[in-house]
């Protein structure tokens, strides 16, 4: 991609309206804009972000042997009747409202109701356990205070998948692989993620799990133990006035946190009401035993430039930059430093390595590495009358720099491909 033609370009100030440090650096980067209060429009640097992140936890969820879908945003009311959740949750959070032929409609928050009536068209016996199904879809909440840029959002990405099993040992198995997935897709995406306990909801007496990232900035709050690997949601915790950690009685601190993921049993309260069971070997008919998996892309975006950032913009965990390397032309007037920085993108280009080239003529050295270092692409490279036969390659997490050839380069690159 050139820079010259990048859609749009990067802007010196950061938006007034925002507060927080994901909204104004991915709006002056130029990766997204806000449309309106809590929903964003994803500019071209921001859709590639996205896909990678989408990207990641998609592989996760294929190797859980999970199976992608994408299913409708209108609910329609007859259907979260059957669950009584029309009312309440739905009044709540729902964007409801009646379509020309006056029928109720509401837009999804979450999938459980449409993919339970799914299900129970077409699984009826122990032979179609276990199904694990999964989208990456738009949800849309009212939520009463949106804010805190792409982490709090009225529309955002879900990645919701839905476990049906055939017993409750089953489901608690799946369960735990899944846990184990999702630690696998935070740690590929660069965040560090605590395991917390919360609240079960009205669905389960059992805990769901939180993923929470600690960070001063989130907006959740963590109760967790120094030692031991004791975390609970503040919202379910009580201690004792000690606040010594009820497990293994060290200290405990609270943490400010936000939640990427959340996991969930759902036991058997949507398969009864919405009429899904299935016959096992004998013919005799079993309540098929739900759970529901939450993560949110676009709140995993917001979160990664939230922890990966500092004064001068973003720095992206390399698996999710928008492109893999950051190529400046300098001195691009001279005709044979253009002509070597040409040759070494379209080199690039035939290596599947993607690149965003700065081919502008005019911007100083000085312009175009604050560019750079605002989008936060991983590596950049340096063409210019100085670099010779050598590449000038620094990555936005370092200080220095260092000069090789092209094929040392696309052979550290694509050896960290592998590694
Ligand atoms: P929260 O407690 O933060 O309101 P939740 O518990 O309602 O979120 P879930 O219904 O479990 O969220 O949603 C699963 C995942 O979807 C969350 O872990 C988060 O990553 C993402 N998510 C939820 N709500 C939002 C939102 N308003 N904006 C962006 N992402 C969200
Ligand atoms: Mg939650």
């Amino acid at each position: 991609m050139l820079y010259s033609k990048l859609f749009p370009k990067t802007l010196k100030q950061a938006p007034a309206d925002e507060q927080s440090a994901n909204a104004k650096l991915l709006h002056q980067a130029g990766f997204i804009r806000k449309h309106m209060a809590g929903v964003y429009n994803f500019l071209p640097l921001g859709i590639r972000t996205l896909n990678k992140i989408s990207q990641v936890i998609r592989e996760e969820m294929d190797n859980l042997g999970g199976q992608e879908m994408i299913m409708s945003a209108f609910q329609p009311r007859q259907l979260w009747e059957k669950t009584d959740r029309w009312e309440g949750l739905g009044k709540e959070v729902m964007y409801q409202f009646k379509d020309h032929s006056q029928k109720d409609v509401g837009l999804a928050i979450t999938h459980e109701e449409v993919i339970t009536a799914i299900a129970s068209q077409m699984v009826h016996s122990y032979k179609d356990l276990p199904l694990y199904v999964y989208q990456i879809q738009t949800k849309f909440r009212d939520e009463p205070r949106p804010r805190f840029g792409l982490i709090r959002g009225k529309e955002f990405l879900m990645k919701d998948l839905y476990s049906f099993d055939i017993s409750n040992q089953a489901h608690q198995d799946f369960y735990k692989q899944c846990a184990q997935a999702y630690l696998k897709a935070f740690e590929r995406v660069g965040l560090n993620v605590l395991v917390v306990e919360a609240s079960g909801g009205v669905f389960s007496k059992d805990y769901s799990h939180e993923f929470q990232v600690l960070i001063d900035s989130g907006e959740d709050k963590v109760v967790h133990c120094q030692k031991c690997d004791f975390a609970q949601n503040r919202e379910i915790c009580h201690l004792d006035n000690r606040g010594q950690c009820p497990r293994c009685g060290s200290e405990i601190v609270i943490s400010n946190a936000i939640e990427v993921g959340n996991i969930f049993h759902l036991g058997t309260r949507f398969s009864d009401a919405l009429g899904l069971s299935v016959t096992d070997e004998s013919g005799k008919p079993v309540p098929v035993t739900m759970g529901s998996y939450g993560w949110g892309p676009s709140r995993v975006m917001g979160t990664i430039v939230e922890v990966h950032h500092d004064e001068r913009g973003i720095i992206w965990p390399d698996t999710v930059a928008p492109y893999k390397i950051s190529l400046i032309g300098l001195d691009m007037e001279l005709e044979n430093v253009r002509r070597k920085a040409e040759k070494v993108y379209k080199l690039f280009g035939v290596e599947g390595i993607e690149v965003l080239f700065d081919d502008r003529v005019g911007p100083s050295a000085g312009e175009k590495f604050a560019d750079a270092d605002l989008i936060g692409i991983l590596y950049r490279v340096v063409i210019s009358k100085k670099t010779k036969d050598k590449l000038e390659v620094k990555k936005r997490s370092e200080k220095n720099t260092h000069f090789m050839t092209l094929e040392q380069l696309i052979d550290i690159l694509t050896r960290h491909k592998f590694s």
